[in-house]
Formats: C-alpha cells, structure tokens, sequence
C-alpha cells in the first residue's frame, strides 16, 4: 500500500481483517494525508484544516469505528448562521419526517425573505420528488442524455433568487464541494443536498473531531500491526516497476526494493503517473487522463487570541469571504474559564486568496469577525497561521467524473484508491474511505476471497422513501 491517507488507511485496515499481511509505505513522518495534524514550533497542534463529517458519511462512519476512533467524534444537529449585520438565524431538526424535519426552522429563518423560501422550496421539491434524482439532470430515458449542466445553470433554470443562491445554496455547496457554483456539476449539487438534507433526518448533523486529527488513526495502526502487517512512515516511493504488464515492485527513496502480491496505490492523481514508467502512462488513458482532473484550492486561518471570543461551538457566516469559524477551543473541550481561546476559519474554493499575503488574509478575516463575534474588537491577536492549499481537492465540474478510474487498472495486480477514483463522491473524507473499501473488494474479488465493506446509504425515510421507489 503506497499512502498512508484516509484512502490507503480504510483499505489496509479492511484487508488486514481479511486475513492479508498488509504493508503500508508513507512518504511523510505521520498518517492521514490531507486530512492530518502537525505539531507548530511554538508547540500547538494544529490540523491541516479543519475537517468535518456529515450524518449522511456512512463509509466514513464504519471506518472511524474500525479505527476505534468513532467516540471521538462529535455530532451536532443545531446549525447556527450569523450574516454580516449581527442578525443569527438556526437550522435543526423538528419531530416532522424526512424531507419536512428542516421546514419549520427554515420557515422561521429570518435570514432570507419569503420570495427565498418559496423558490428554495421549489427546488428542493423538485429534487425530493424523484428521489434525488430529478429528470432534468438523470433523464428517465438514458439516450436522451440531460448534458452537463453546472450547478449555478440549475439553480437558474428553477428559478432561485440570487440571495437564495448566495446565502443558501451557495453557503453550502462551496464548503461541501470546494468549488464555486459556477464550476461545479450540478449532480454533484443535487446529490449532497438529497443525501445530507432531504433523504433522512440525520443526514445533515455535523460530526466534528474532538481531538487533533492525528489521534484518530492511531488505531488503524494497531489493526495492521496487530495482524502480522507493518505501517512505515518516512518511507517514500519513488516509483513501480512495470514487466509484461504487471508490477514486480516497488522502488524506495531510499534505494531499496520492495515485492508483493498485490499492489496498491492510494497517492494523489498528479502523483501516480510520476510512480509510473512514462510508456504505461502514455498508453493507459486512465493514467494519461488524470491529468484532466483540476483542482480547487482551500485557505485555513488559524487565529490565537488572549481571551475569549465565542462561545458557540462553530458559526457559518453568510456573504462573507471566511465561511465558517470553528471554535477549537471548546470542540477540543476546553473550559469556559480558558483564558484565550483558538479559532479556524476555513474558506473553501478560496481562488481569490492564493495571490494575497498571509498578513492581507489575516486582516480581512479580522475585519469579517468584529461583525459577527463582537468580543474580537477589543480581544488582542496573540498569534496568526495562514494554511493555504492551492490543490486541496479535485475539482467536481461538469464532465470530471469522466476521467476518474475504477478501483482495478489495466495492470492486473496493481490496484488505485484515492478520493479522486470512481466512488461516486466528491472529493471528501467519504468519497476516500468508499475508494479504499471498492479497492480492497477488488483485491479480494481477485484473490477468490468474499468480503464486503462498501456501506450502503442511509436509507431514505417518511415521504422521501415514498419518493424515492422507482415509478
Ligand atoms: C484544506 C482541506 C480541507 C478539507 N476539508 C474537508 C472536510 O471538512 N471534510 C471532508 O470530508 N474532506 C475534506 N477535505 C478533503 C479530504 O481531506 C480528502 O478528500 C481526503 O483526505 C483524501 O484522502 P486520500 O487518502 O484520497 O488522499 P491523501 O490524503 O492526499 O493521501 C495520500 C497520501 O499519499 C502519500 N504519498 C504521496 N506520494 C507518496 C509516495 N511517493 N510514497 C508514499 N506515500 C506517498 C501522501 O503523503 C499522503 O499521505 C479537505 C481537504 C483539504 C486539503
């Protein structure tokens, strides 16, 4: 196993239980890819960025609880929403079923007009109605193919008023997907809002990690080792070697070699084609094409302060560059008596911040809080990080799906995971851990073995069931 990501780590832990001796090389000196901590000089830990999970990951879910890590998690199902002129508005569930549990919250939100509402609602319905799949998008004859349409094209056809896209849809499709609306598939769109809000009750609650990110996969080791297998970190590969259209091993960065039975590679798309020899690239579309796959960039801010500033757990700012705030202090259980307090502010498909400089962001992310957190006006800034990742994921725009590959490669003992292969996902923790189980039922598939780890959805409920049979 090359890479010691999410998609590497759900793969490993789920081949270990089947009974292989798994051996997993990571190029860095820690786990968790994307989705890890470090250590600052001053001695703070910090997460790359902030991550969090949604009610609707089932995948995600089974994995943390493989890796004992799932009591580490916290869920929320109060979402609270705070505009520019200090007025807030909630979201949480009522006791009314699926699709309806939002209704009466975003009935009283006071955040949009009755005109918002009333189109939102229209097109909620209309993804409701044909249970997550609405015609226009995933026609009922196939051959009559609906095109690709970006999400902001959809949100158009049906009508939505521009403050319902900017403070609604586009408050959550941006953070969820890491593109702007104008760059994104609208099936993609469509389906994080069947799934997380209208499917199922609990699709929607925020699960949030109550320890640094690192801490949750000390576990994932103890499952390999446990079973005769090795995790090594710092152990980076410099590329596959390719004979009669197989891979007979792995060259290491530090010059050794290392041979399997099976090969799997859980590195990012712009990395693979690197590992690969340059002819096995060029004549393999699945590899050439990868690079096709754009990428969309992410900022964190991560910001000291000497006393405290919020009280609520996280905050999701509408028309605002920051977009959400996540109050680390209290998510890793400080006590109210803390004297300072630690925030992450995270901007999702931040293009217009890669060019500005960390002192720039800081300041406007400052002048952006005082609006929404008062106390930040006369609190002092102890201390500033800025994280920008300019290919945090790969972009979900029209057409993009076309060029992720399945599991198994055209090289039959060589096999791919990686958030950025065909899971049906977007580029999430979910979609990573999905491509790490699809990869280890392949292995197994090939190896004669049964085994199963895909989870499937939650299944829809109330009215949404009733939707969602097929007429
Ligand atoms: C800033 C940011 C915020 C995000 N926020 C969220 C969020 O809130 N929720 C969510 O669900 N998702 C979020 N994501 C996306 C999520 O982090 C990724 O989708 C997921 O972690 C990808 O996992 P992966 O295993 O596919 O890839 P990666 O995490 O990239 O893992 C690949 C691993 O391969 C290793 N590697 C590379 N080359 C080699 C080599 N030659 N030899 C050995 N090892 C190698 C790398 O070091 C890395 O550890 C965010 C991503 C970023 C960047």
């Amino acid at each position: 196993m090359i890479g010691g990501g999410l998609a590497g780590l759900s793969s490993a832990v789920a081949l270990a239980e089947s009974g292989f001796r798994v051996r997993l090389f990571e190029k860095r000196p820690h786990l968790g890819g994307r989705a890890a901590s470090y250590v600052l000089p001053g001695g703070e830990h910090i997460d790359n960025c902030q991550h969090v999970t949604l009610g609707c990951c089932t995948n995600l879910e089974d994995f943390y609880r493989r890796a004992d890590a799932a009591g580490k998690i916290k869920f929320y199902d109060r979402l609270l929403f705070a505009a520019p002129d200090g007025r807030r508005g909630v979201m949480a569930a009522s006791v009314l079923p699926a699709p309806l549990h939002l209704a009466a919250s975003f009935t009283l939100f006071p955040l949009l007009s009755w005109a918002d509402k009333f189109a939102i609602a229209r097109a909620m319905l209309a993804i409701a109605r044909h249970g997550g799949r609405p015609r226009d998008l995933w026609p009922a004859d196939s051959s009559n193919d609906a095109g690709e349409i970006t999400m902001l094209a959809w949100l158009r056809k049906h009508r939505q008023t521009e403050r319902a896209i900017r403070r609604f849809w586009e408050v959550i499709l941006v953070s969820a997907l890491d593109e702007d609306l104008d760059r994104t598939d609208a099936r993609h769109g469509v389906n994080v809002f069947w799934k997380a809000f209208l499917s199922t009750r609990a699709g929607y609650r925020v699960g949030i990690p109550q320890v640094p990110l690192g801490d949750l996969y000390d576990g994932c080791k103890q499952s390999i080792t446990r079973r005769g297998g090795e995790v090594l970190l710092r152990a980076g590969v410099r590329g596959f070697r390719v004979s009669a259209n197989r891979i007979d091993g792995v060259d290491f960065e530090d010059g050794s070699v290392g041979t399997a039975d099976y090969y799997l590679s859980a590195v990012p798309q712009d990395i693979l084609p690197e590992l690969l020899p340059g002819e096995v690239v060029a004549r393999e579309p699945a590899f050439a094409n990868l690079v096709k796959l754009r990428t969309s960039p992410i900022t964190g801010v991560h910001l000291w302060f000497d006393t405290m500033v919020m009280t609520e757990p996280f905050l999701t700012l509408l028309d605002s560059t920051v977009q959400w705030v996540f109050n680390k202090t209290k998510l890793y259980g400080g006590s109210a008596e803390s004297r300072g307090q630690y925030l992450q502010l995270v901007i999702s498909a931040s293009y217009g911040l890669l060019p500005r400089s960390r002192q720039d962001i800081i300041a406007l992310c400052l002048k952006e809080l005082r609006d929404v957190l008062p106390a930040t006006r006369d609190a002092v800034l102890v201390k500033g990080t800025v994280v920008k990742e300019t290919s945090a994921t790969f972009s979900p725009s029209p057409g993009s799906d076309q060029w992720r590959p399945a599991q198994n490669s055209s090289l039959p003992n060589l096999f791919l995971a990686g958030d950025w292969t065909a899971t049906g996902w977007p580029s999430t923790m979910e979609g990573a851990v999905r491509s790490g189980y699809l990869a280890a039922e392949a292995i197994l598939r090939d190896a004669a073995m049964p085994g199963k780890f895909l989870q499937p959805d939650l299944p829809p409920e109330g009215l949404a069931r009733l939707w969602s049979r097929p007429s």
